[in-house]
């Protein structure tokens, strides 16, 4: 389903995020760990996202830095009660587990749209390739990177990137979320390689969870 909100953003945005989708981007250099003051909040218009999408504040500048740099449009973030009610994002589409829960994952598909993997998803292939060069081993910040290779993900359905957290209940806040140094992130971070976390570790799990993709043309997969 392409929904109103979409079109729109790809009337303005195509050929700004066409244009980038070349750069080659080296992997994060280096990871901080963010503590506190997360919050749930909706996704800045600034990256391409489907209406009412939300996810933990503490990731949005690495969204945008992505955004800037990759052709993306957000299909799924926080997927949970909404702060001020109501409920953002899909409902039972993701595993049990999921960072999606915690507003820590996101759902990313080309922002010029496209059910099967063709040149659209050269820049959500390179996002991909950037984020877990090697199947099964995501670079930091990212936790689990679901793409080509994992079952319901991959070109043509959907990229799944999930960032490293302190293990959290469903529908709370992480104690800490890590991430790469980006503008507009936060102040007074912790570098990660000198001054490790006496904090809970972060969650072990086979995924960050499915869902559905917003171009596939396909039904709801019910994971
Ligand atoms: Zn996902």
């Amino acid at each position: 389903m392409i929904r109103y909100s979409a079109i729109l953003c790809i009337a303005l945005l195509c050929a700004v995020g066409a244009g980038s989708a070349s750069a080659a981007e080296p992997p994060p250099s280096e990871t901080r760990q963010v503590f506190g003051t997360g919050a749930i909040v909706p996704i800045p218009a600034s990256i391409p996202h489907e209406a009412g999408d939300m996810v933990d504040k503490r990731i949005v500048p690495d969204l945008r830095w992505i955004a800037q740099r990759y052709p993306i449009y957000v299909t799924d973030g926080y997927s949970g009660p909404a702060p001020d009610g109501g409920w953002s994002g899909c409902h039972g589409c993701h595993v049990r587990g999921s960072d999606h829960y915690n507003g820590l994952a996101v759902d990313i598909v080309p922002l010029v749209p496209s059910s099967t993997c063709d040149a659209k998803w050269t820049g959500i292939t390179r996002l991909a390739h950037w984020a877990e060069p090697v199947q099964n081993k995501p670079v930091l910040p990212f936790r689990w990177v679901g793409y080509d290779g994992d079952a319901g993900h991959g070109c043509g359905h959907h990229l799944h990137l999930s960032w490293n957290h302190a293990v959290a209940k469903r529908y709370e806040l992480a104690e800490w979320v890590e991430v790469f140094p980006a503008p507009g992130g936060e102040t007074g971070r912790k570098p990660r390689a000198s001054q490790p976390p006496k904090t809970p570790k972060a969650p072990r799990g086979p995924s960050g969870g499915l869902s559905i993709s917003r171009t596939g043309g396909l039904s709801p997969r019910g994971d």
